[in-house]
């Protein structure tokens, strides 16, 4: 047995892999991979083979592999302090400094930074937040949140709920009855004949019949990611979050952006609320904070919000809400590192050009392909939906699998595509330290993937 296999028998003995299939990870049928290393935009298996990671992890990884000043960052900190709570008033310097940068990122009129580890405990906090702060107006029926047909918000019971997506609410009895779900903006999936105007209209009706239908005295937050990431890399259509946010303002309902994916350059803008002019009471941001280099999400709290909170405390005492690891130096060391990268090389401004770059040469290519339906992106952000009659938009048969098959074929050239868990769609989101030669290369992979699987299920 060679290490490699040794190594493969261990993992499938006691590693319970998060979003994986049981039985063929245990049974083998699943090969999986063991990372070893990784530099810029590619990462090393066990068995030697690199890679071009054109989903920069699950995109998080902002400022590519291999960055040694974060390494070194994170090792001054855990040398000169590990750790320390951030209770009752506790702080860091690191986590000081942190918190002013964040606020520099975000859009105008946010105050407050909070800290977790996770995209996914990071909402959790916000649907506290959101009832602490109806309750504390002595609003208690004002607690229902509204997400979308597959958004992505995390995988817990309440964050799990949030997420617009049946897989992750089958066989744990999601989702929650505080948690409603209003249309996907999705223009591709119009009704026939309703163009891009009617469509956001539409978008907005529907929004608004919801909150009647619940009663916009028990309605209390809208959620959504500026772009939507994991239910398949879609843009809403223009003027969309203006005609959401009208709808929000007519009925008191807070907006929280799930910028999870969109902030920190994604883009090409420094959150997604500055792209599309929106103008959020609450933001959630993780992934690109520490480009993944240790975890840590960031919860920004709005003036309004806050306001009420600190109002609170005089009657009430402090929030109850609080992690062992809120703040953690560590990880604000990282993140500080990462900031330093990223302003400093004007990464964000990479994902404009070399997004567009890459959204354009994708468009060249696939437009009129046989087997695509759609592309579309924006900035470091792209994908391909692929059907089986492009003109009628009818999808494929789902046990066909095209869109893992494709990411397969793209596999087996060299380069990590995503197959998105709704549809058959192929993700793009590589690091955005790509350059246009890599952008091409990308392209030349997915094309020689699309036209393999195209000449076997056409
Ligand atoms: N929100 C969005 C928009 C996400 O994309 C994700 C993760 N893909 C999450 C929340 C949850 O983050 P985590 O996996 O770190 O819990």
């Amino acid at each position: 047995m060679t290490d490699y296999q040794k190594l493969f028998e261990q993992d499938r003995a006691h590693f319970m892999h998060p979003s994986t299939h049981a039985h063929d990870h245990a049974s083998g049928a699943l090969k999986g991979r063991i990372i070893k290393g990784a530099s810029g935009i590619r990462i090393q298996d066990h068995e030697g083979r690199e890679l071009i990671d054109a989903f920069a992890g699950l995109y998080c990884v902002n400022i590519g592999y291999g960055r040694t000043e974060v390494a070194e960052a994170i090792y001054k900190q855990a040398k000169e302090l590990a750790y320390y709570h951030t209770y009752v008033g506790h702080s860091t310097e690191a986590i000081i400094e942190l918190s002013a940068r964040i606020i520099d990122w975000a859009p105008q009129g946010m105050k407050k930074v909070y800290y977790g580890m996770s995209g996914s405990d990071a909402n959790e906090t916000q649907i506290k937040l959101v009832r602490y702060y109806n309750n504390v107006l002595g609003r208690p029926a004002k607690k229902k949140i509204i997400s979308r047909q597959r958004g992505y918000h995390g995988s817990g019971i309440m964050t799990g709920s949030l997420t617009g997506l049946a897989s992750f609410h089958q066989h744990f009895d999601l989702p929650h009855a505080d948690i409603k779900h209003a249309a996907c903006p999705h223009f591709y999936k119009a009704p026939a004949g309703m163009d891009e105007a009617a469509f956001v209209q539409h978008c907005a009706e529907d929004l608004e019949r919801l909150i009647l239908a619940e009663g916009p005295e028990t309605v209390a937050a809208f959620i959504g990611e500026p772009v939507m990431g994991t239910g398949g890399i879609i843009v809403p259509p223009k003027g969309y979050w203006q005609a959401i946010q009208a709808v929000l303002a007519k009925y008191d309902i807070l907006l929280i952006a799930d910028e999870v994916v969109c902030a920190f350059g994604r883009l090409g803008t420094p959150m997604g609320s500055q792209m599309f002019g929106m103008q959020p009471d609450l933001i959630t941001t993780a992934k690109g904070l520490t480009s993944a280099y240790a975890p840590l999400s960031a919860v920004i709290v709005g003036e309004k919000v806050w306001n009420v909170i600190e109002e609170a405390s005089s009657r009430d005492g402090a929030m109850g809400h609080g992690w062992t690891y809120s703040g953690h130096p560590i990880c604000a060391a990282a993140a500080l590192a990462n900031l330093d990268i990223l302003e400093k090389e004007n990464i964000a401004a990479n994902a404009a050009d070399v997004g567009a770059y890459l959204n354009q040469q994708l468009r060249q290519t696939f437009e009129g392909h046989p087997l695509v339906g759609e592309v579309r992106g924006v900035g470091m952000l792209a994908a391909l939906e692929f059907m089986a009659d492009r003109e009628a938009r009818t999808p494929f048969d789902a046990a066909l699998k095209v869109g893992p098959r494709v990411s397969a074929a793209c596999l087996e050239r060299g380069m990590i595509a995503r197959a998105m868990p709704h549809g058959d769609i192929l993700g793009f989101a590589p690091p955005l330290v790509l350059n246009k030669a890599e952008a091409d290369q990308v392209v030349g992979i997915a094309k020689a993937a699309v036209d393999a699987v195209a000449s076997e299920v056409l």
